[in-house]
């Protein structure tokens, strides 16, 4: 593992991508031959599951499918370091004094909840970090434009984030390592925790150049800005964790006129696609395959939204992330889009986790996405914060923040009838809908997620 520094990494995703499609298609294949050998040699959860396959691979497609649930039922086996074990990490994350450590003296470990609400443990090796700084770095030069490239290395940046436990932002943080954030400039830490009102005073002080935190706390904040409470100028937004709705895009846009660089990333993939300003996602990463995939797992064309994706990370050694499935849906753009941007483009449309059922009056059972629900409060404006929380079969319990000088029972009324419409429009009638009096709550890691099925 050589020329690992940040300036040969940019540089050499610089030169493929100067180089062309072929060339980094090329790139990619022998980075994953690399890895999947690496993977058989070492790891004996791959070991095994790859015994009936040829040694060479030509297509990735030929790997058989790997998610959360099942590497971290065989954590010891699917590490390809002998000294890894889940007593171990369990132990490690354990210890308070550990947060930021490095595992073992080499891993960073991250920690996610995740959607479905399955805990995972994710070890990232050197190379991984290395490799997702000189991305990171890339994304916030071409964020901020050659104009404002002076302010990279001078200006303030806020970075909101959850400041407990082994969150990926945290551990990084913590360690001094600042991931795929650059170590320049002046940088200061907000909780995600803090009172709306206490952030926004605190960044009215701070007056960050460049904001960066969970997608929902920017929204939030992109509307105290519009009410006129927070008083910022940043140059450049940077949500991170969770998508933007179109609606929020613009609206955190249109509050900070600014520019929002979005990306799609996890702590699983890395970071594996970069926003264009049409919204659209251009995958960009010569080290993360992305597949749309059906409900099969077979490739759906473009045009056709996916049921789930899977994600090859081509930078992690200690714990390779081969053909997993990380549950988003996409949709891959057909043709060429506006932007300008040649790589392939698609749109995030939402967790294949994130389906409501409800058994109908006859018996059989109906499917609502958690998309169909949270697109119904863009047609209120008035709501700053959403949640929908599906308490049992039949009930769903809505959780609202609604901007201050609104009538909070006509945006209530305005909300239940939207809702029963979608309920009537699915022969749904008898579900109840409750309106909630404590406000939207905050999952593990301080993200606010807008629907919340049954039992996750
Ligand atoms: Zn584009």
């Amino acid at each position: 593992m050589k020329n690992d520094s940040n300036l040969s990494l940019m540089l050499g995703s610089y030169l493929l991508r100067k180089a062309g499609p072929t060339a980094i298609a090329r790139k990619r294949q022998s980075r994953l031959n690399e890895l999947v050998a690496f993977a058989r040699a070492n790891s004996p959860y791959y070991k095994d599951l790859y015994k009936g396959l040829p040694e060479h691979i030509e297509d990735i497609k030929q790997l058989p499918v790997t998610n959360k649930k099942k590497l971290m039922a065989q954590f010891d086996e699917w590490a390809t370091d002998r000294d890894v074990t889940y007593e171990k990490v369990q132990k490690f994350l354990d210890a308070p004094e550990n947060i930021g450590q490095p595992f073992l003296g080499n891993y960073r470990v991250a920690t996610t909840s995740g959607s479905t609400g399955s805990r995972g443990i994710f070890l990232m090796d050197a190379k991984t970090d290395a490799v997702a700084k000189a991305f990171g770095t890339s994304f916030i030069l071409s964020g901020l434009g050659l104009r404002h490239l002076p302010v990279m290395f001078s200006a303030r940046t806020a970075l909101i984030i959850a400041t407990g436990g082994h969150t990926a932002g945290n551990s990084r943080l913590k360690s001094g390592n600042t991931g795929d954030k650059p170590n320049v400039g002046k940088r200061q830490l907000f909780s995600v925790h803090l009172p709306l009102a206490e952030l926004v005073s605190q960044l009215n002080q701070y007056q960050p150049a460049m904001l960066h935190g969970y997608a929902s706390t920017i929204v939030l904040l992109a509307n105290e800005q519009e009410a006129g409470r927070l008083h910022i100028n940043p140059i450049l937004v940077l949500p991170t964790s969770e998508g933007l709705t179109d609606r929020e895009y613009y609206t955190v846009i249109r509050a900070f006129r600014a520019n929002v660089a979005t990306f799609y990333g996890s702590t699983e993939c890395g970071l594996a696609a970069q926003g264009c300003r049409y919204h659209w996602q251009h995958l960009t990463s010569d080290w993360v395959i992305v597949e749309p995939v059906d409900a099969d797992f077979q490739p759906v064309a473009s045009g056709v939204q996916s049921h789930t994706v899977l994600v090859s990370n081509l930078t992690n050694y200690v714990q390779p992330i081969l053909r997993y499935d990380i549950g988003d849906s996409i949709l891959m753009r057909p043709d060429r889009c506006p932007c300008g941007n040649p790589m392939p483009a698609f749109q995030v449309l939402g967790r294949v986790a994130d389906i409501l059922n409800f058994p109908a009056q006859d018996g059989t059972a109906v499917k609502i996405t958690s998309l169909q629900l949270s697109t119904l409060f863009d047609s209120v404006p008035e709501i700053q914060l959403p949640q929908v929380i599906q308490t049992d079969s039949t009930t769903l319990r809505v959780r609202l923040l609604i901007a201050k000088e609104a009538n909070q029972d006509q945006v209530w009324q305005k909300v239940q009838s939207e809702i029963n419409n979608l309920l009537r429009s699915h022969k749904l009638e008898h579900v109840q809908v409750e309106r909630a009096t404590e406000p939207p709550e905050q999952a593990m890691g301080g993200k606010y997620r807008e629907v919340i099925p049954l039992n996750r």
